[in-house]
């Protein structure tokens, strides 16, 4: 049934109803209502839009950027030419076509662990695909491409492992921001107006990520895992400017003519202060703007918590005599100069937190290749990073100009019908653009420093053709949503016995 906000998706959900969360479009504070749906609509956004991301990562169905649906979400009525619904009316969705349905339709569960004969046939694909058979820059024989899986919370490590992944290539700590108890100290953090401050919401902050990274490192025991440090800009994590905004001219609106109670004149305040910090922190661009490792740069005490959570959580998990295989990864960068700030402070943390723990772990520092700065100057940048990872969702953006979040609602699908384009490039990777770029990387990033671990992390790691490119570059690993962990296996099999695939 249809749930027209993350609230009452959350509570269907909870009270057992199968919610399709619909939305404009999804925002991360959305999140907890698209984890109790059964699937997400929305009108705007494309294959990398934030609730296409969001979907894939927990394997929930998704249809996004069904732009024929108009939605009042004051009256809370979808229509379209053929159909009016209400909140509470049932739709069926197919992610895989991009499909919506008035009704429900007959459904049948895929499963992976009940088929022994796939589980056979994936254990040869891996073998395939680990053959020594290709060679790097220096003409030496590399590893195989082996799939890794994005994954943020220790439940979703579980899967990936059952699935097969053979690492976790990507862990969004931010997403942990977002639940219930976290959000206010995040805020708190955000909108401090001293370091005392900031610092005590960062100490609050702190055992909430290391019993979260503890998780995974046991879920992921012997296996790598690629933790990413903050990378989105802040205000995602305050209200929307213009909610703020009408809120506070109705409270303003309401006193003009009423006495406000007590509850109202403190929630005038509050918002008011709010919207200042709210506004201060506004960007035009916010993508180009304050984040990832910039972030990192302006706010160090937020990147140095969450070094200290890691190695805090991946001591106490070799205390208990797990093997847990941290790496660090920074994202964004564009400049060398830039790790070069950030990354030996970081390491120091790492090194002080060992010393006190008295435990030793083996780990990694490394970074994001999603400028194309970053690819072009890679010789430099993998002399202080000791891996890339291709976030080519934002490579994408960057190379080719085209905004991840709004250009699929309309020039980019017209461009494809018309020929303009072969396919989404947001789908599947643009080897004659993009792939320049990792291929000069991979080769530049391997002249400094040989052992250099290269893999993948943006959406393309779990479609095929973008797979087969990887393993032709070269890369150690592509790492997908553990839901896509199946296919990524097959795929890197075919590339590596040289079956075309498209
Ligand atoms: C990417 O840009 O490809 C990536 C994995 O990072 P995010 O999607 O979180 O920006
Ligand atoms: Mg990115």
């Amino acid at each position: 049934m249809l749930a027209f906000d993350a609230d009452l998706a959350e509570a269907w959900g909870k009270a057992g109803k199968a919610v399709i969360l619909l939305r404009p479009e999804t925002k991360p504070d959305d999140v907890h209502g698209m984890v109790a749906a059964k699937g997400i609509l929305t009108a705007r956004g494309g294959a990398t839009s934030h609730a296409a991301v969001v979907a894939r990562q927990f394997g929930i169905p998704a249809v996004c950027g069904a732009d024929a649906l108009q939605i009042d979400l004051v009256a809370r009525i979808v229509s379209t030419d053929k159909h009016s619904l209400k909140e509470g009316d049932l739709v069926s969705i197919d992610g895989a076509k991009g499909e919506a349905m008035v009704g429900a339709i007959p459904m049948v569960a895929p499963k992976y662990e009940d088929q022994p004969d796939l589980v056979t046939l994936l254990g040869w694909a891996d073998e395939i695909s680990a053959r020594k058979t290709r060679k790097d820059a220096k003409d030496r024989p590399t590893r195989g491409l082996q799939v890794w899986a994005n994954a943020d919370y220790p439940k979703d490590a579980v899967r990936a492992r059952a699935f097969g992944a053979q690492g976790i290539g990507l862990c969004r700590t931010e997403h942990m921001f977002f639940e219930e108890v976290r959000l206010p100290i995040v805020q708190r953090m955000i909108l401090a107006t001293d370091e005392a401050e900031r610092q005590a919401a960062l100490d609050d902050l702190l055992p909430f990520q290391r019993s979260d990274f503890e998780g995974i490192f046991k879920a992921m025991t012997g296996l790598p895992v690629i933790i990413r440090l903050i990378d989105p800009p802040l205000h995602e994590f305050l209200p929307a400017q213009e909610d703020l905004i009408e809120r506070v001219t109705e409270l303003h609106t309401k006193r003009n003519y009423t006495v406000l109670n007590v509850s109202e004149q403190h929630e005038l305040e509050y918002k008011e202060g709010l919207l200042v910090s709210v506004h201060k922190m506004h960007e035009q661009n916010p993508m180009m703007g304050l984040r990832g490792i910039r972030l990192g740069i302006m706010l160090p005490g937020l990147i140095d918590m969450q070094v200290r959570a890691i190695f805090e959580a991946a001591c106490d998990a070799k205390q208990q005599g797990f093997e847990p295989m941290p790496e660090v990864m920074i994202p964004l960068t564009g400049h060398v100069n830039e790790l070069k700030m950030v990354q030996p402070k970081l390491e120091e943390i790492a090194k002080q937190v060992m010393a006190a723990k008295g435990v030793q772990v083996k780990y990694k520092f490394g970074t994001m290749i999603e400028v194309p700065r970053a690819a072009l100057t890679a010789k430099a940048i993998a002399g202080v990073a000791t891996f890339f990872s291709f976030g080519t969702n934002d490579l994408t953006q960057m190379t080719y100009g085209y905004s991840r979040d709004d250009a699929e609602k309309d020039f980019l699908l017209k461009y494809v019908e018309d020929g303009i384009l072969p396919s989404n490039p947001f789908q599947k990777l643009d080897q004659d653009g993009v792939g320049q770029l990792i291929e000069i990387a991979v080769t530049q990033g391997r002249l400094a420093r040989p052992d250099l671990e290269v893999g993948i992390c943006g959406e393309h790691g779990g479609e095929p053709s973008s797979v087969a490119f990887c393993y032709r570059a070269g890369l150690n690993y592509v790492s997908c949503s553990p839901f896509r962990v199946p296919v990524a296996r097959l795929a890197a099999a075919h590339a590596a016995l040289g079956l075309a695939v498209n």
